[in-house]
């Protein structure tokens, strides 16, 4: 008899299972459809000793002090700061856009952020109100950088152009009015010193936690007792679709090994045009810090079926969202949580940060 079956052995579920583990003393059966625990941030050596991640590149970063000093609990750290190039038929450029973007595009000479601000005065179009991610970035940075930019990335990574996208999509990425390259900008931006498996190993590593991989949870549902469920899988499959399937955007992953030190500057760059019909490569070493004479390199394919990797943020979805979440709400000793439940693009500090807080309000703490 189990307190709790938690499905999904990503963040979410691996977070939920530690505290109620350790906190509550509760018996945990975790149980996750994959061969291995950890979800998308699994990380592994491949067969020429590189060590990879699985479901593309994975940036910690975070300004919550509650969540890096959770984690700290069950890792040490490498630090790390992420940048991205794109690169433009042949040319690479610093992004997200900054002062040294605009001077390379157009030969300029923009030395800080009045200038800056000018240039980007001249050329955006004025947006009353932001609709959508279209609207966003010509209303930010104008025609030229969203076409060379924002909308084709967008178009191959969602299918969709970026005016059938919510504000928030595009809106991840800042406009920088100053020299900083960096892709993120928080307080904390580190990657798990022995990889992010081994981090969500050291979290489950308590007797009170069963795990079982390969495990589809409709195949123990009706076999194992327990009192309560935490789901952090996709909503509309727990509730078998009766609203209409929720889409989610998914990536094939084309490995190549090179045999050089490096094979780009940095750890991803992307490509923002069509052809080709990948969005980015991502070299793993930049990352983790590995040092090998080889490096290994991941293409990244946007498809439509496949895992489901990305929730697609627009009105018409989280309407439908909402129908699940009604249905969701009318079930006791049922909680859902992590980035497919809650059909929400997290990152991982917000997919901790939410497991944190539904663990503390199942413990009454809240
Ligand atoms: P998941 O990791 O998806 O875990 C859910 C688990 O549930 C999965 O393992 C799944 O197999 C399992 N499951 C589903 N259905 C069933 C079932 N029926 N039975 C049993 N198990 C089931 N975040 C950052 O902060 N920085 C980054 O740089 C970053 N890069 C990313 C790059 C990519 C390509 C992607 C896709 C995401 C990235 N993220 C990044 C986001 C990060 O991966 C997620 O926020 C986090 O991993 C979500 O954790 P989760 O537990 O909610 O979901
Ligand atoms: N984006 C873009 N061009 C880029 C990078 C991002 O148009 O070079 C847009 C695109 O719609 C993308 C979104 O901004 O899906 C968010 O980018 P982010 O890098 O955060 O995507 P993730 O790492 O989550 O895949």
């Amino acid at each position: 008899m189990y307190d709790y079956l938690i499905v999904g052995a990503g963040l979410a579920g691996s977070v939920l299972a530690e505290r109620l583990a350790s906190q509550l003393n509760a018996k945990i059966l975790l149980v996750e459809k994959r061969n291995h625990i950890a979800g998308n941030i699994f990380d592994y050596t491949d067969e020429n000793g590189i060590l990879v991640h699985k479901y593309g590149p994975h940036a910690f970063h975070t300004n919550s002090l509650k969540v890096s000093k959770y984690l700290s609990n069950f890792t040490g750290w490498r630090f790390y700061e992420h940048r991205v190039l794109v690169n433009q038929h042949g040319k690479e450029y610093p992004f997200p856009v900054n002062i040294n973007t605009l001077n390379m595009l157009y030969d300029l000479d923009l030395k800080n952020e009045s200038e800056m601000q000018s240039y980007l005065d001249s050329v955006r179009i004025k947006k009353d109100v932001i609709l959508n991610s279209e609207d966003l970035v010509l209303n930010n940075v104008g025609s030229d950088i969203y076409q060379k930019f924002y909308k084709y990335y967008t178009l191959k990574q969602w299918k969709l152009p970026p005016e059938k996208l919510s504000p928030s999509v595009c809106g991840r990425i800042p406009v920088r009015f100053n020299f900083d390259d960096r892709y993120f900008t928080d307080n904390f931006q580190y990657i798990p010193d022995n990889g992010y498996t081994k981090m969500v190993q050291n979290m489950l590593n308590h007797k009170n936690i069963q795990i079982a991989v390969n495990t589809d949870y409709l195949n123990v549902i009706d076999s194992v007792k327990f009192n309560k469920i935490i789901f952090t899988g996709p909503l509309d499959l727990y509730f078998n679709y009766i609203h209409g399937k929720l889409p989610y955007r998914s990536l094939v992953f084309k490995y190549e090994y090179h045999d050089v030190e490096y094979y780009q500057k940095v750890a991803q760059v992307n490509y923002c045009s069509i052809p080709p019909d990948f969005t980015r490569v991502v070299e793993f070493k930049h990352l983790t810090g590995q040092k090998a004479p080889g490096t290994t390199i991941a293409k990244e394919f946007p498809v439509s079926e496949g895992d489901p990797f990305y929730p697609i943020p627009n009105e018409e979805n989280n309407r439908v969202f909402n129908l699940y979440k009604k249905e969701a709400l009318k079930i006791k000793n049922l909680y859902f949580c992590g980035r497919l439940a809650d059909y929400k693009y997290y990152n991982m500090d917000q997919v901790v940060a939410r497991a944190l807080k539904l663990f503390e309000k199942i413990a009454g703490r809240i």
